[in-house]
């Protein structure tokens, strides 16, 4: 279908009058197509799921209206100050629509704002981090066993393991045998799944388990948080993951697929800013150990999305979009850079915490 003939699909969906119609890309999303559709009076966000890494999209839709709908109950009684992201219905008030097989939605156009790609500088991590934090906090309340999950184990360590040793055995494309300084530096981290497994007085939390900087709106006039975004992934899990994905898409001045390995390195006034804008909020409701449990988090989170790109490099590149053949290897390693270098500045790193 050509995008005119969508647009106008869409727009009678939803029930924009087609004069002056326009439908455009928006934003950098990696998973969902994410457009803008506009006429001369009003704007949509209008997103085709990704249905090959969301197979149930009524329920990614039905838990993002579910934290909606707290989030809208909290900011009425002005425990919650950022926009909140709402799901426009269709003229039969349906959330999710059919066209042509593919799954369609619609969000509340949230005007006057932006999204970064690159962590600039210490003050506008800890605005993101801040961001997050106060998603968190008014989170606290709401019943995590309410969100279905979409994607099962997400960030289930063990499970990751457990993957990648399957597929390590059945070496379906025949690069195992090149990555033996890799596999065996995984398998000396293996450790930190014991960790996680055995967390004691850390709760399960709703979280947004994907924490990077592109999912939130900053706004265009006062660069302030204004709101935080793409909800697909909310499901129970830790704050700590939730605080060592911003670690991971924050700290290193390289991009994740960089090869520049000497270069990949924690930035500690970033991971000092992040500590001070994501803890804030949280202040009233965390303990001094959930707390502290946010460095296994800064630890879990590169180790483990660095085995995924290993393991999807070890199973012939399924699972993310590649560039060329050896860019799941690359990202692995770029990973496992950071991690190391992390683990390295233990100390200092987990001083941070401490002195909170
Ligand atoms: P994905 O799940 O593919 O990452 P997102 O929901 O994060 O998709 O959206 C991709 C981008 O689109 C965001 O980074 C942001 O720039 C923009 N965007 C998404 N929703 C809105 C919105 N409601 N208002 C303004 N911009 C938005
Ligand atoms: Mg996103
Ligand atoms: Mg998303």
């Amino acid at each position: 279908m050509n995008t005119s003939a969508l647009a106008t699909q869409l727009s009678e969906q939803f029930g924009l009058s087609t004069e002056g119609l326009k439908l455009n890309p928006i934003g950098n999303g990696h998973i969902n197509t994410t457009m803008l559709l506009r006429n001369k009076a009003q704007a949509l966000v209008v997103q085709k799921l990704n249905t090959d890494v969301f197979p149930e999209p009524e329920q990614l839709v039905n838990n993002a209206r579910l934290i909606e709908q707290h989030l809208t109950h909290k900011a009425a009684s002005d425990q919650y100050q950022l926009e909140i992201i709402k799901h426009v219905p269709t003229q039969s008030g349906d959330y999710l629509i059919d066209i042509q097989g593919e799954k369609w939605r619609a969000l509340e156009f949230i005007r006057g704002s932006y999204s970064e790609e690159v962590v600039q500088n210490a003050a506008q991590a800890e605005i993101a981090a801040n961001a997050f934090g106060q998603f968190a906090a008014a989170l606290q309340d709401f019943d995590a066993e309410q969100l279905y999950p979409v994607i099962p184990n997400f960030h289930n360590l063990s499970m990751r393991i457990a993957t990648f040793k399957h597929k390590i055995a059945a070496d379906v494309v025949g690069r195992v045998a090149a990555c033996q300084n890799e596999i065996a530096f995984c398998f000396d981290q293996f450790s930190l799944a014991d960790e996680l497994d055995n967390l004691t007085n850390v709760p399960l939390r709703p979280c947004h388990n994907d924490t990077k900087i592109n999912n939130m709106l900053f706004c265009k006039n006062t660069e302030s948080a204004k709101a935080v975004i793409d909800l697909d992934t909310c499901m129970p899990g830790y704050w700590l993951c939730d605080f060592g994905d911003m670690v991971r898409t924050c700290c290193s001045p390289e991009a994740e697929d960089s090869t520049a390995l000497e270069q990949v390195k924690v930035r500690h006034d970033i991971f000092h800013a992040l500590v001070k804008g994501y803890a804030k909020p949280l202040t009233p409701f965390i303990t001094e150990q959930e707390l502290l449990s946010f460095w296994l988090g800064a630890k879990v989170l590169p180790f483990m999305i660095g085995l995924r790109f290993l393991t999807d490099y070890l199973d012939g590149d399924n699972y993310f979009a590649i560039k060329h053949p050896e860019h799941n290897l690359q990202r692995a390693r770029n990973q496992f850079a950071l991690y190391r270098d992390i683990v390295r500045h233990e100390q200092t790193l987990k001083g941070m915490l401490e002195q909170l």
